[in-house]
């Protein structure tokens, strides 16, 4: 039997099998995808964000812990769970050498909009290297990994772990961690969640999935049934506006478009419907994706002039083109004399001071609704630009309630071998809204606290076994 079975194949998965194998317990890896398609959701990620009180290797400046849990309590509206958000705050700042001993390589932010270069640590190869370079470490630690393994159901006895299993094979384990993502990529369950609107439109079948196909929620689904504690709210998600060309998965980041606070966003009445300034695009670009599911035919465009290009992180997808704005609008399919007047308006009231995307400047408008707070300059240097939009989900933030040692919990009562971490408990810290990096953290901070408790269980139940 082993030691420590572990479910899941992401970032959550593999810090767990690397702490637990480090601790000396024996780890099996069930992971759903076929080995190319590994690593979940994490094999598109680039960054954590980082708590550091000095300037460290690629990061700048200070980032100390109150300023991070005021960034995450700002993002939430107070939806977190403190003791919880500060682990993760202070393990963010120790992590990086142990992650570095596994094979991970760092480099600094590139240039763009996102202002990450204080907070943020950069992946050397994106996601995607990090996890091979932790596939690799575990495939020479020892750890077992199985690809093409879903797990569909676990056998439990009152809350403890007993087995889990993987098209009708049953696998025990002394202990165990859940990290097999959200439900993002199940299709009928966002349907579900998100329900009908008032115009008759089910908006989530206008959403599109931007990772892996294989966070289906399946374990999710099952533990709820099972009586685990639950958090959060089935809709609330990290959800960016994207490319409406992107495909329906793993599009990643190249269909992010980080023009918006540049330019404006209407939607397809050709109104637009929230202020594109209102802080930096890192601390806001997550809320994009509900904004635009919340509007008619669940589309948004992002119209920007010449003055943004080379401001901004180049999409995959080149925008539409035009030489005036009557003709993007018509190239865009709205309706022109709307879409003119919404232009003038703002053009009209744009009053521009000291442009500087790198800081909240005092381009703003004056007496439009909604307002453009910042970096609010007119339209009107050709060719223009415009991008439609969809929401694209990340992921998901209804998981298992937790503690901060990672135990699941039934009724209140914490399981004896029974863990989770990543996107499967991102809901303890994350109630709503979202600050670039913290994905990562979470991830990083509960895997490797999973994998140390589901080694520590694991060992002590063997002992016990032996005595
Ligand atoms: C395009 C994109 C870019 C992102 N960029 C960033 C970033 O730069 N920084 C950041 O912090 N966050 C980012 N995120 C969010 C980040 O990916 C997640 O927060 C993080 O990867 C979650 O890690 P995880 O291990 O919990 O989930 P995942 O990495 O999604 O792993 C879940 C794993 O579980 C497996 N699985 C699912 N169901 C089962 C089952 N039944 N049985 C067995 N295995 C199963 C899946 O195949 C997958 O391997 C990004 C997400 C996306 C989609």
């Amino acid at each position: 039997m082993h030691d420590v079975l572990i479910i899941g194949g992401g970032n959550a998965a593999l810090c767990a099998a690397l702490m637990a194998r480090e601790a000396g317990a024996s780890v099996l890896l069930l992971e759903s995808a076929p080995r190319e398609w590994r690593g979940g959701n994490s094999q598109h990620t680039r960054n954590l964000r980082c708590m550091h009180d000095e300037p460290q290797d690629v990061l700048l400046d200070a980032y100390p812990e109150q300023e991070f849990w005021q960034d995450l309590l700002k993002v939430t509206g107070g939806n977190t769970d403190e003791e919880l958000a500060r682990v993760v705050i202070r393990a963010s700042s120790s992590c990086r050498p142990w992650m570095r001993r596994h094979g991970v390589r760092f480099q600094p932010a590139l240039a763009g909009t996102l202002h990450l270069s204080r907070t943020n640590a950069f992946f050397m190869g994106g996601g995607k290297a990090l996890v091979n370079a932790y596939y690799r470490s575990a495939g020479n630690l020892g750890v077992q990994v199985r690809y093409d393994a879903p797990v569909d159901s676990l056998e439990l006895a009152d809350g403890r772990f007993v087995a889990a299993f993987v098209k009708g094979e049953r696998i025990e384990a002394r202990a165990c961690v859940l990290a097999s993502g959200g439900f993002e990529s199940n299709r009928e369950w966002l349907r579900e969640a998100w329900g009908r609107n008032e115009r008759g439109e089910w908006p989530a079948d206008n959403f599109l999935i931007r990772g892996t196909r294989f966070n289906q929620g399946v374990l999710l689904k099952h533990m709820m049934a099972q009586g685990s504690d639950i958090i959060g709210d089935p809709t609330q998600a990290h959800c960016v506006a994207i490319d409406a060309r992107a495909p329906l998965y793993d599009g990643g980041i190249v269909t992010r478009v980080d023009a918006v606070s540049l330019g404006v966003m209407v939607n397809r009445e050709a109104v637009r419907f929230y202020d594109e300034g209102e802080d930096f695009w890192p601390k806001r670009y997550a809320i994009w994706g509900r904004l635009v599911a919340l509007q008619p035919g669940q589309i948004g465009y992002c119209v920007i002039d010449s003055k943004a290009v080379g401001r901004f992180m180049p999409p995959v997808f080149p925008g539409v083109q035009a030489d005036t704005l009557p003709e993007l609008a018509r190239a865009l399919g709205l309706d022109q004399h709307r879409f003119m007047q919404t232009l003038n308006d703002y053009n009209a009231a744009c009053r521009v001071g000291n442009f500087d995307h790198t800081v909240l400047d005092d381009c703003h408008t004056e007496g439009l609704a909604p307002a453009k707070s910042h970096w609010a300059r007119p339209l009107d240097l050709p060719p223009y630009y415009g991008y439609a939009l969809r929401p694209g989900i990340t992921f998901t933030y209804l998981g298992l309630k937790t503690d901060a040692r990672a135990r699941v919990h039934f009724g209140g009562v914490a399981s004896e071998n029974l863990f989770v971490a990543g996107e499967m408990m991102a809901g303890n810290v994350l109630g709503k809204g979202y600050t670039a990096g913290v994905g990562m953290s979470i991830g990083t901070a509960f895997g490797r606290i999973a994998g140390s408790e589901a080694a520590r269980a694991a060992l002590k139940k063997a002992d016990h076994a032996v005595a």
